[in-house]
Parts: structure tokens; C-alpha cells; sequence
């Protein structure tokens, strides 16, 4: 199934849920051609909010938020969707709203949720120039892009047109500041956290801050095997800390600080439960019972039913890989 790397089981326990997971979703039907709206942030900054679905035939591969960002010398994308199908719809939008070219984009990570859209951005603006961090870029390069250009092909009935892998063409890392016009980003990077490669991103001058997946709101995703839940939780303090004015996450509604704090809460509260019952003896197995009792109050957040189980033995993995650290 992925003959790019060695064999590894929690990767292709990923494809066989999105597989399964895509057929039931495809019960809820959406007319082709849904028209995603397009909302105002700030003066500079509108956000096309994905749905929280997994890929499918219906939204063809789009299901993250996208950000556009105005400047004078250009438009600045942020995760321009998860399909080259996505990255149409969106250079369409933009084309609807102004004359201006797309001239950079940001791509948060390396899922394909997030930047399979370059394609279709470089089809409409090939002068675009792709960021991301060089760990995602050599993920790309290497085995990750073409899994992730494949494995949604797949999963949408080939509709998220996909033909081949857009990496990017610069790298940058914590620190970097990038000008682009009149408009300055900052770019985040702490370590491992949702994976080896996040970057976040503040558009300075208007107190916001992309998240990526570093934050995701009353949404439970996957967490793959380069990720950490204590680095997650690290890079989730330091940017509470900040206190912006507006966080936009990877998935879900933007918002305030209480957007951060909240899911920081929810991985806590996961984190510290698994480690109670870690210390008293459990195997990961026998402990999703008493967590979906302890974590009530999420029930109702996307992924809770479906993606709980995973987050369990990887928070388990990791809390028993520091025991013997
Ligand atoms: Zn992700």
C-alpha cells in the first residue's frame, strides 16, 4: 500500500479509517459545486472555514480553514485546502474578490489536509512562492507527499484531482519574519508538536495568529506517529501566552484565547487521565471505557466517537516511552 517507506502500521491504520470513515460521511451528501462563504476576520484577513468532515467524494479533499490575507503586493494564503481541487476553488474565490495575485503561501504542515491545495494555486498563480518548515519539505520530498497525494485521490473517487506533489519552495523556521508588501509574518516553530514540522504564523500588525493544527477547535484528529502530545501541550501554553487578539485553528471556528485554552484543556485532561491509569496498571486497551466517562464534557466535539481510541494509545506510547527515558 506505501511502497515509499518501510512497512508501518500506524500509518496504515490512518488510510484504512479515512477509507472507512469517507464511505459512512458520504451519507451526508452535498450538492456539488457548495459554495464555501468567505469570512472577514480583519481588515486584512478573511478565512474560508472548512467543513469538519473527512476527505470524501463530496467536498472533494476540502476540510481545513483557509487563510487570505490582503496585502499591497498581493495575496498571502495559509493552507490553501486539502486537494488541487481546493486550491482551484480557492484562487476562484480570490479572483472573485480582487485583481490581485496570490503571491505567497504558507503551508502550516505536512498532512495533505492542509497543502495538496498548492497544486491547484500554482496552476492559477505560478509565481506564488510555497513556505514551509524544511522537516515538511523533506517530508514531501521524500515518501509523505505522495502518500498524501494518493491516499486522497483515493478516498474522494480521484475528484480531488490530484496529479502530483507541490512542496515548497522555501523553508522557514522559528523566528523568521517574512515581508511581503506592507505586511509582516512571524513564524513559529517549537519543536514536535501536532507533528515534527508545524509552523504558526502571526500576521503582525493585526494580532492574529494561524494556528494549524497546533490548535484545533471541538475537533479531534488524527495524531500521527511524529507528533507529541506533551509538545503539543508546551506549544499551546507559549501561545496563550501571547494573548492574541484572534487565533485561527486548523479546523473549526477562530476566536479569541479561549479557543487555545480549551483544547489545551481537553489534551491535559486526556493526558492526565491515561497517565492515572497508566500508574495504576492498565493496558491502553482497557481504558477507553472509563476515559469516555472522564472526558464527558467533549462527547460532543467532531472525532469523539471515532478518533478517541487512537489519541489513547498514542498519549499511552508516549507516557510509557518517558517512563523509561
Ligand atoms: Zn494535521
Amino acid at each position: 500500500m506505501n511502497s515509499y517507506r518501510p512497512v508501518n502500521n500506524f500509518r496504515i491504520s490512518i488510510i484504512f479509517s479515512l477509507l472507512l470513515l469517507a464511505t459512512a460521511s458520504q451519507l451526508s451528501v452535498r450538492a456539488d459545486g457548495f459554495d464555501y462563504p468567505v469570512t472577514q476576520i480583519t481588515d486584512k484577513i478573511h478565512v474560508i472555514f472548512g467543513p469538519l468532515e473527512l476527505p470524501d467524494k463530496n467536498n472533494r479533499g476540502f476540510r481545513n480553514n483557509v487563510v487570505i490575507v490582503s496585502t499591497s503586493k498581493g495575496i498571502v494564503l495559509m493552507d490553501p485546502g486539502g486537494s488541487a481541487w481546493s486550491g482551484d476553488m480557492v484562487a476562484a474565490k480570490i479572483k472573485s474578490m480582487t485583481d490581485m495575485p496570490v503571491v505567497a503561501v504558507f503551508n502550516s504542515h505536512a498532512h495533505g489536509d492542509h497543502w495538496l491545495g498548492n497544486e491547484g494555486i500554482k496552476h492559477h498563480f505560478p509565481d506564488a512562492v510555497i513556505y514551509g518548515h524544511p522537516n515538511m519539505k523533506a517530508r514531501l520530498e521524500q515518501s509523505d507527499g505522495l502518500f498524501w497525494l494518493e491516499t486522497i485521490n483515493r478516498v474522494t473517487d480521484n475528484k480531488a484531482n490530484g496529479k502530483e506533489v507541490i512542496a515548497p519552495d522555501r523553508t522557514v523556521n522559528n523566528d523568521d519574519v517574512i515581508s511581503i508588501g506592507d505586511t509582516d509574518f512571524r513564524i513559529f516553530h517549537f519543536g514536535k508538536a501536532h507533528t515534527d514540522n508545524d509552523i504558526m504564523v502571526e500576521i503582525v500588525g493585526e494580532d492574529t495568529l494561524f494556528t494549524g493544527d497546533v490548535v484545533r477547535n471541538r475537533f479531534i484528529g488524527l495524531m500521527e506517529d511524529d507528533s507529541s502530545f506533551t509538545g503539543n501541550i508546551e506549544a499551546i501554553e507559549k501561545i496563550v501566552a501571547m494573548n492574541y487578539k484572534y487565533y485561527i485553528p486548523g479546523h473549526g471556528n477562530s476566536g479569541d484565547v479561549e479557543i487555545p485554552l480549551t483544547y489545551n484543556t481537553y489534551l491535559k485532561s486526556l493526558r492526565k487521565v491515561v497517565k492515572q491509569m497508566f500508574d495504576e496498571g492498565m493496558e491502553s486497551y482497557e481504558m477507553k471505557p472509563g476515559i469516555i466517562d472522564a472526558l464527558a464534557d467533549y462527547r460532543q466535539w467532531r472525532g469523539f466517537d471515532t478518533r478517541l481510541g487512537g489519541q489513547i494509545s498514542q498519549v499511552y506510547l508516549e507516557i510509557e516511552k518517558e517512563e523509561f527515558e
